[in-house]
């Protein structure tokens, strides 16, 4: 049976502005991929993140895909991947064949654990793909560090981190190489849609090459004069943003701060309603870095019982979730590897409304239910405060 939330756990924020965008799509005749609005989109973002290049793209698996291929990760080779995440970051180091290395994350950042990588280095690992988990950046200066010593390439998932910051820099350029998602769960959307962002042009030029089937912008071959015939000299794939998806994203990127400042005035309430709650653990933000909020993700105590509390969350209209997954425990990826804090963070933590469409109304109404739902479920024995 199908439930609709009446406080949905996202809900994305598209509107006119971007309808309007759209409509001058329809009108140039050209909504394929590449084209005027998927070369502006890409100029937009190479610019927002200082890089060498940005390659919009269909989504953010693909984005990670020509990662692994634009570094030359072979068949054999071992790329470690942070366990607690959606799973992608593994699923495209075997696209190419190699291996994944699950590494487990900190308990309290649930980003991967720069200990953890350096005690996975092996003869075989050629890279390390960190991820910001829900939002929150991942330690990038240690990574770098151990990154460096061994050789080895970073690549930041920055699928949900869009407005998050390190250290005063942006999340999608905290790594040589970074994957961003505008699927309509982030916090900025074409429905589907991503990006790589590059430092080295020729990583972007390698990427947005096999994006396009290896032969470039059949847009710009349109442009010419005279009728050069392009070859494929390598197997590429149709990875390609269209330009009806790149009109929407230009509006979004533009709209990043406005959509952020709510989603953080939603985490500040949250903070404020639920700081007391011993059976829950807030998420907390490192004073280096901010968050970008594509979830907002609370830890529950071991004696609550995560199921019954969501039953009792949708029961009532409120969308909630498990979150993310542990990654090591999926059965296609058939490792005997243990990573014991992301394995505790899947059991365990629960993800609540959180989009830039809440009202404080709705906010208030969450924290209160979910306040009862955990003192209702816990197995320990609690006195009323
Ligand atoms: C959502 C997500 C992805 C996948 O993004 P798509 O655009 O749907 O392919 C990859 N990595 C992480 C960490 C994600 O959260």
């Amino acid at each position: 049976m199908s439930r609709i939330d009446r406080v949905p756990l996202v809900h994305a924020s598209l509107g006119e502005q971007e309808l309007a965008a759209v409509a001058e799509v329809f009108a140039s005749g050209w909504p394929a991929g590449q084209g005027p609005k998927g070369k502006a989109l890409e100029t937009q973002l190479k610019e927002r993140y200082g890089a060498g290049g940005a390659v919009a793209v269909s989504n953010c698996g693909a984005a990670l895909h020509l990662a692994m291929l634009a570094l030359g990760v072979k068949p054999g080779d071992e790329v470690i991947v942070a366990d607690y995440t959606f799973p992608a970051p593994a699923h495209a180091v075997r696209y190419v064949g190699a291996v994944p290395v699950f590494a487990d994350v900190r308990a309290d950042t649930g980003t991967i654990d720069p200990q953890a990588v350096a005690e996975l280095i092996g003869p075989r690992t050629v890279g390390v793909i960190a991820v910001d988990t829900v939002g929150m950046p991942a330690d990038y200066a240690q990574l770098q560090t151990i990154a460096d010593r061994h050789g080895l390439f970073v690549v930041e998932d920055a699928a949900c981190a869009v407005g998050a910051t390190y250290q005063g820099r942006e999340a999608g350029a905290l790594a040589e190489v970074a994957c961003l998602s505008f699927h309509g769960r982030k916090g900025a959307t074409s429905g589907e849609g991503g990006a790589l962002i590059a430092a080295d042009p020729a990583v972007a030029e390698d990427a947005r090459l096999r994006s396009s089937f290896g032969i470039g912008s059949i847009f710009d071959q349109s442009q010419i004069v005279g009728l050069p015939i392009p070859e494929f000299t390598e197997i590429g794939y149709n990875f390609k943003l269209s330009d009806i998806a790149a009109a929407i994203l230009q509006v979004q990127i533009g709209r990043i701060g406005e959509l952020l400042q709510r989603r953080d005035a939603v985490a500040a309430r949250y903070a404020e309603l639920l700081g007391d709650e011993e059976l829950l653990t807030l998420p907390r933000v490192p004073a280096d870095r901010t968050h970008a909020w594509q979830s907002y993700m609370v830890t529950l105590d071991r004696s609550v019982d995560r199921a019954k509390v969501a039953t009792d969350l949708r029961a009532q209209g409120i969308g909630c979730g498990h979150g993310t997954w542990a990654t090591h425990e999926q059965p296609v990826f058939e490792t005997k590897q243990k990573c014991p804090t992301s394995a505790d963070l899947f059991r365990r933590n629960l993800a609540i409304p959180m989009h830039a469409e809440l009202s404080m109304d709705q906010v208030e109404q969450v924290a209160h239910t979910l306040r009862t739902a955990v003192r209702t479920h816990t197995g320990s024995v609690r006195r009323a405060a």
